[in-house]
């Protein structure tokens, strides 16, 4: 499922918000100050493609982010 990242226009809080795919933003809320005008950011999925911690126990170790198998 997509990371998102969001950030207050209000008081430039930012908060990642797991999304399910065409899922509407409508009615998310800074978990800060409560205020419903965010704007959404580059997706921290996609940026971090390749660089985040691949869950363990994935078929092949070798990509594990975590690495320890060589
Ligand atoms: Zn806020």
């Amino acid at each position: 499922m997509p990371l998102y990242e969001y950030q207050c226009r209000v008081c430039g809080k930012r908060f990642e918000v797991l999304q399910r795919l065409g899922e509407s933003s409508a009615g998310l809320q800074c978990p800060s100050c409560a205020s419903t005008d965010v704007e959404k950011r580059l997706s921290t999925f996609a940026a971090k493609v390749g660089a985040a911690p691949a869950p363990c126990g994935a078929p092949s170790p070798s990509s594990c982010g975590t690495g320890g198998f060589t």
